[in-house]
């Protein structure tokens, strides 16, 4: 497994130059931000350096510069996909949080309607706004957090709907090699230029280096009431399924065929606790930070439902959620080692 960067004390050889670049922005610079209060588990050490933009024009700004600076980053929306690990990210973080309705545009005057929005819009918001136009197709989006450039990185989707079933076009910030040098070019990408496949597109896959600035979607025309009813049906739905609480969401892929949460029931895992960590009694695939979690507490645990379905069923579950940071591979806690070899008995 790739992690993108490891932690460092030494000082920082490009603190100056970000100031400058945020000077030159008009945007503030953060240092030494901890990172817990930007994701939704509620866990991560802090970033080193870290800007808020909140719009697509602003994040297009920034970007070429620390492109050209070579300066490392990490790009984060809701940050509820994400583990980020306790000493923290080197480099910059930017948090991409859009704010104001100017962010979203409607067209209601041909079918289907389209809608053009910044990546950075909370894309459960999008999915209201949506709703209250009288516009379907995003009712699955109800109940997740974080914003829709996220969304459109994971293709995530919840109750047979996903980002790809509405996307007709991302607009991408792309660095790349052309006559010689680095440019940072602004590209349309249909949606099979996304080359989506479950929780997962070219974004995700590749080490490329490109951002999603903003979105073009395709939505139907139904009764307003229509939507809201189904969206209300998906809420009440979550409910009964989902712990509350901070967490990741779905920790682990869905293996063919089979629920990743039910894989790590079956092999007796409900209810594991590590440091501030729980594995939901609920659904077993959500691990709940009980208040005071540490990355490595929850790293701990994605270990030992690895090893235990691994142990028990012979599948490799794979993390749906993004690590980043330092992650050592841990070895076994006793306290489950000795767990797994009476189950294997
Ligand atoms: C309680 C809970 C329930 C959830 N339920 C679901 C669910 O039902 N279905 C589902 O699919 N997911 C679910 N999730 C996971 C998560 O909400 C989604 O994956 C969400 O779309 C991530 O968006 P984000 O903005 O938080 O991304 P982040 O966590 O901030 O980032 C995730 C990745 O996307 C990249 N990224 C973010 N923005 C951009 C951008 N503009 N350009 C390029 N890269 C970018 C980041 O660099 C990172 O690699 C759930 C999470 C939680 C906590």
């Amino acid at each position: 497994m790739n992690f993108r960067y490891m932690t460092s004390r030494v000082p920082s050889p490009y603190a100056e130059r970000l100031g400058e670049i945020a000077h030159q922005l008009g945007m503030e610079l953060q240092s030494q931000m901890p990172l817990s209060r930007y994701t939704a588990a509620r866990i991560g050490g802090p970033a080193e350096f870290l800007i808020e933009v909140n719009s697509s024009s602003k994040l297009a700004q920034l970007m070429p510069l620390i492109w050209e600076n070579e300066i490392p980053y990490t790009l984060l929306g809701g940050g509820s996909n994400v583990l980020i690990s306790d000493e923290g990210l080197v480099g910059l973080v930017i948090i991409n949080r859009a704010r104001g309705r100017s962010r979203v545009r409607f067209d209601l005057s041909g079918h289907p309607a389209l809608v053009w929005a910044d990546a950075g819009v909370n894309l459960a918001h999008l999915a209201r706004q949506a709703a209250e136009q009288g516009l379907s197709g995003l009712e699955w989006a109800c109940g997740i957090p974080g914003t829709l450039g996220g969304a459109i990185v994971n293709n995530a989707g919840a109750f047979d709907g996903d980002m790809a079933g509405s996307l007709v076009m991302v607009t991408i910030l792309h660095r790349k090699w052309e006559t010689n040098q680095f440019r940072a070019v602004q590209e349309q990408w249909t949606v099979e230029e996304m080359e989506y496949r479950y929780r997962s597109s070219r974004l995700k896959q590749n080490a490329i280096q490109a951002i999603v600035l903003s979105a073009l979607l395709r939505l139907e025309r139904r009764d307003s009431t229509e939507i809201k009813v189904k969206m209300e049906d998906f809420a009440q739905r979550r409910k009964k399924t989902q712990p509350p609480g901070a967490s990741l969401g779905s920790m682990f892929k869905n293996p063919p065929g089979d629920f990743a949460g039910r894989l790590i029931d079956a092999a007796g895992l409900k209810g594991l606790t590590i440091g501030g960590a729980m594995i939901s009694p609920l659904h077993a695939n959500f691990f709940i930070n009980l208040g005071n979690a540490t990355a490595k507490d929850v790293w701990q645990l994605i270990q030992a439902a690895r090893q235990a379905v691994a142990a028990k069923f012979g599948i490799d579950l794979e993390l749906e959620i993004q690590p980043l940071g330092n992650f050592a591979e841990p070895s076994t806690p006793s306290v489950i080692q000795s767990s797994l070899e009476v189950q294997n008995e």
